[in-house]
């Protein structure tokens, strides 16, 4: 079975004094961006084998989905970004997910939305 969390690695670095995303948030860590907001951030999850896989979340540090403040702003954020892909990509179908606690396959420490693009083979 395909797993997109395989993919992870790179992405899984940690840091002593922030995590790899606030990294990129703050500019420490390179990234590509697809969109950006006071709040939020969408960058491309370069390691993913799905052509345009973005991950989206708030510039504020949180490790779980209980923290995000606003989520109907986090929401339409999303909404654009999806937009967006869907626009550039022209996928087939998506997934949006958000892995919620370890077991679910989190496995950054910064709660992120995965917008996956899927394509007929
Ligand atoms: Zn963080």
């Amino acid at each position: 079975m395909f797993s997109v969390e395989s993919d992870f690695m790179p992405f899984d670095k940690e840091y002593q004094d922030e995590c790899l995303l606030c990294r990129m948030i703050n500019k420490k860590e390179p990234c590509d961006i697809v969109m950006e907001s006071k709040k939020y951030l969408a960058i491309y999850y370069t390691v993913s084998r799905n052509i345009g896989h973005t991950l989206v979340f708030p510039k504020k540090h949180c490790k779980r989905y209980e923290e995000i403040q606003d989520k109907t702003s986090f929401y339409n954020f999303i909404d654009s970004v999806h937009n967006e892909i869907v626009c550039i990509y022209e996928p087939d179908s998506t997934s949006i997910k958000i892995n919620n606690g370890s077991e679910s396959g989190q496995l950054m420490s910064h709660i992120c939305c995965h917008i996956i693009p899927h394509y007929k083979v």
